[in-house]
């Protein structure tokens, strides 16, 4: 099938209970292919009082979601895996075109996606609760584990499938009914997942997408009612503030996972080969526009050289283009504002005194390209080692002794995930210890994995998605005092 034709299969409208709308306004927003600049499709850009109509929905849902045998959200979720996968050149295809990341990445975002309905299908199952005899004897504790509420999930444009998935799999395992409302940027991936949970038989209400240009104005309204019981956002540091500040005002609970500023540690001990595999594997995966791309190389003194080089040679050899050509090993970045974002840090960095070992600039052309790129002898005042690159820019700069490597991967706000390469197995637990982040990938370049629990802390976020720990996020505890007439 070819691109247009899957397009043009899914809705562009809002989904509310279980119907879909076109929104009141009648305005639509469009969604553009980052290759080419060119229009993709128009969907509608839902308002405040659309935003209303969605939680109405969920809120009218969620008394019998919640109380549905943990078995029928199992299998609900369990055919939704499979129909994700038997989908998944549709999807695949819906994601490259909107978002830009080659389709072979595409392809491996919706098994990561379907794998989060495969997992929390069986989490569903595993609701525990409690039942203690008090300390005195003279009573029970019983412990019930209860679904939260009607949740609200709002989604960043990098991993336009994934990213709603890992949040819609465990609110439906625990019973919670959602509104979702993705970037405006990729907003069809979530569509057509919707439109996808409807036809393997989620009921009406339990699923609700609100598309819209204006993300204040859709969230403000929602955030206020207390019908509301629950955020969960992911997205840059400086919006998960706002709504945590925002969230405070009907004591929402929380889970926000936001950006990163991720170290990729190489000690004089690593096999080096396999860190450089890694390397461009965490740095090159989404082109660099991941929450846990590697955002700062820093490698022993007495490897960074060759590490720098050959870090430079593989990079350069990686072949851009539009993603949709199946060659293709690095796509576009998102839009033009990220193209200048991206100019704007290398230049700064390199008039610091930075060196440039391959790339440094944007492609000239259709779409939104930016060379793959090494930095070397990047100062430490270079802004791109404080804040998220988020694109294919790779900063290496060396360091002498496990504490100062240590010490530059903890000065930064952000605790998401380090990577760290060592063959010293004393070492690898020393410093995965001492890292301030949520995660680490100890010799790997990838951590992300529907069964681990993913998030970050400091200025990355709270909580966790994903794992046994992901189903908790959405579940609240009650204890019953059990009087036993002693
Ligand atoms: P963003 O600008 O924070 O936007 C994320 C979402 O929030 C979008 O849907 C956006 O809609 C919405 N939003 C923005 N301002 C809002 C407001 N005042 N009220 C309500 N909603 C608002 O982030 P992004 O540029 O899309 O995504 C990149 C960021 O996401 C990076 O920082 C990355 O690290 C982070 N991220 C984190 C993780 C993780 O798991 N930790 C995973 C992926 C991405 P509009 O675009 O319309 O404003």
């Amino acid at each position: 099938m070819s691109a247009s034709a899957v397009v043009s299969k899914v809705s562009r409208e809002l989904l509310i209970g279980d119907s879909w709308k076109p929104g009141r306004s009648g305005a639509t927003l469009a969604v553009e292919d980052p290759a080419t600049g060119q229009l993709i499709a128009e969907v509608a850009d839902a308002d405040g009082q659309d935003a209303l109509a969605a939680l109405d929905a969920a809120s009218g849902a969620q008394v019998a979601w919640g109380a549905s045998p943990p078995s029928e959200r199992s299998e609900l979720l369990r055919r939704a895996y499979e129909a994700m996968m038997s989908r998944r050149e549709e999807l695949a295809t819906i994601i490259t075109l909107e978002m830009g990341k080659p389709i072979g990445e595409a392809r491996q975002e919706v098994d990561y996606a379907a794998d989060f309905f495969r997992w929390f299908a069986g989490e569903a199952l595993r609701i525990e609760g409690d039942f203690r005899v008090s300390p005195s004897g003279a009573g029970r504790i019983l412990v019930l584990r209860q679904a939260v509420g009607p949740c609200l999930m709002v989604t960043p444009w990098n991993f336009p499938l994934a990213m709603g998935a890992r949040k819609i799999a465990p609110a439906l395992a625990a019973g919670c009914t959602t509104v979702m409302k993705p970037a405006p940027q990729t907003p069809l991936s979530a569509l057509f997942l919707a439109e996808l949970l409807l036809d393997v038989g989620a009921p009406a209400g339990v699923v609700n997408v609100i598309t819209s240009s204006n993300a204040a104005e859709v969230v403000g309204p929602l955030l206020a009612d207390p019908r509301l019981r629950k955020l969960s956002f992911t997205g840059s540091t400086q919006v998960g503030r706002t709504l945590f500040s925002q969230s405070s005002r009907q004591m929402l609970r929380l889970s926000l996972e936001l950006g990163g500023n991720a170290p990729f540690l190489v000690f004089e001990d690593a096999d080096v080969e396999k860190a450089v595999d890694a390397a461009v594997l965490a740095k090159m995966r989404n082109g660099g526009e991941a929450c846990v791309a590697a955002n700062r190389f820093l490698v022993a003194e007495e490897l960074e050289k060759g590490f720098s080089s050959e870090l430079a040679g593989r990079l350069a050899a990686l072949r851009m283009g539009p993603g949709l050509d199946e060659r293709t090993e690095v796509g576009p970045l998102i839009d033009a504002g990220a193209v200048d974002k991206v100019s704007g840090l290398v230049a700064e960095a390199c008039s610091r005194g930075a060196a440039v070992q391959v790339g440094g600039g944007p492609r000239h052309g259709d779409g939104y390209f930016f060379e793959p790129t090494v930095l070397r002898d990047v100062p430490s005042d270079a802004t791109l080692l404080h804040q998220e690159i988020f694109g294919p820019v790779a900063p290496v700069t060396p360091f002498g002794s496990e504490a100062e490597a240590i010490a530059k991967a903890n000065s930064t706000e952000h605790g998401l995930v380090a990577y760290v390469f060592t063959r010293d197995v004393h070492r690898a637990l020393r410093t995965c210890e001492a890292l301030e982040v949520g995660m680490v990938g100890l010799n790997q370049g990838m951590v992300s994995n529907a069964a681990a629990p993913f998030g970050g802390i400091k200025q990355s976020g709270v909580g966790r998605e994903g794992g046994r720990e992901g189903i908790g996020e959405y579940l609240e505890t009650k204890y019953i005092a059990v009087n036993t007439g002693d």
